[in-house]
């Protein structure tokens, strides 16, 4: 693989360190280190800003001037785009979709939403269960109609050329690893609309990695995220001259930890939440680290790690807690 090939923006702050996680693992009796991709450095930073340097780079090869995409409406990824698009003077349409149906103040009002705002968005809501490729496609139809040129992103940057940022990301992990004799025995992370996880395992299969993934699953249940992630994986692999080298075993994804739902938090995720903020000042979020987290926690009280090196990819979202104002306040609040 070489990836130089593909058109690629330079805005992330790369490598991002990887760190041990003493505390937090001596809590969970495991050998836990975090690899900071919350610490991207675009706005806030997170997993999405690493596959937008290969959507930008062909964004801005296209000529595009309009960046649409989609997300629920605390979407990380939409803040990171809109960021993007402000760095390269591309504007950004927005479609968010109430998803978990919250009205309230915080959840569409501050946190992400305040920050899109901020630098300066168009952004329309639809309601959950609204068909979002359509949405795409009106708006980008909207563009075309006043002479712009749009540049689609699906959403959570979940397609190929995305995936590429993550396919980085396994590169960049293990030279770092390797550099300083650290083995890692499992890479854990959370898994959505399939692009970070997929971009992994494609890159470990291209580098004959043979370290483990385990993806803990935020909306779908497992045999359908599997075959998203895999299916990614399969095409992402091609691309990079890969072809055949992702095997369907290589994908894991546990899904028992999504809870009521997809954006929708309970006392595991704030447990989750507040064991890492207590015992490391690590800031995770409520929808997508969050939950790995508690997924993490649980398998390792289970034993499931036994005398592991376990790798937790952060990806960010912490400026979503603000969304979450009044149930964590609610839980923080003295008994
Ligand atoms: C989008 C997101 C994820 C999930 O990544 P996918 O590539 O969509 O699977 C995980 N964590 C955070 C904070 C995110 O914003």
């Amino acid at each position: 693989m070489h990836l130089a090939r593909f058109p690629r923006a330079r805005f992330a702050h790369l490598p991002t360190p990887l760190e041990p996680l003493p505390r937090l693992g001596a809590e969970l009796g495991i050998d836990l280190w975090v690899k900071r991709d919350d610490c991207t450095g675009l706005a806030g930073g997170g997993n999405k800003t690493r596959k937008l340097e290969f959507l930008l780079g062909e964004a801005l090869a296209q000529g595009a001037d309009t960046l649409v995409t989609q997300g629920a409406v605390q979407s990380n990824h939409v803040r990171q785009t809109i960021a993007a698009g402000a760095r390269f003077g591309l504007a950004s349409e927005i479609i968010l979709e109430e998803r978990t149906g919250s009205k309230a103040l915080d959840y569409v009002g501050n946190g992400n939403v305040l920050l899109d705002r901020l630098m300066g968005a168009a952004i329309r809501f639809v309601p959950g269960g609204t068909d979002m490729v359509a949405e795409l496609e009106a708006s980008a139809e909207a563009v075309r109609q006043r002479g712009g040129k749009p540049y689609v992103i699906p959403g959570g940057g979940s397609n190929v050329v995305g995936a590429l940022g993550y396919v980085d990301c396994a590169r960049e992990l293990i030279v770092q690893a390797d550099e300083r004799d650290l083995r890692i025995d499992r890479l854990v992370t959370a898994t959505g609309s399939a692009g970070t996880h997929a971009g992994l395992v494609a890159g470990f299969a291209a580098l004959s990695v043979d370290v483990p993934i385990l993806g803990f699953g935020v909306r779908a249940p497992k045999a359908k995220q599997e075959e998203n992630v895999f299916n990614l994986a399969v095409a992402t692999a091609e691309t990079l001259g890969a072809a055949g080298r992702v095997t369907r075993e290589m994908v894991v994804a546990d899904c028992d930890y999504v809870g009521e739902g997809y954006g929708l938090i309970d006392q595991g995720v704030i447990d989750a939440l507040t064991l890492a903020a207590r015992t490391e000042g690590l800031l995770l979020d409520p929808v997508y680290s969050g939950k790995a987290m508690k997924g993490l926690i649980d398998h390792a009280r289970k034993g499931a790690f036994k005398g592991e090196r376990v790798v937790f990819l952060h990806t960010g979202g912490a400026q979503g807690l603000f969304g979450y104002h009044s149930q964590l306040d609610a839980a923080l609040a003295p008994a």
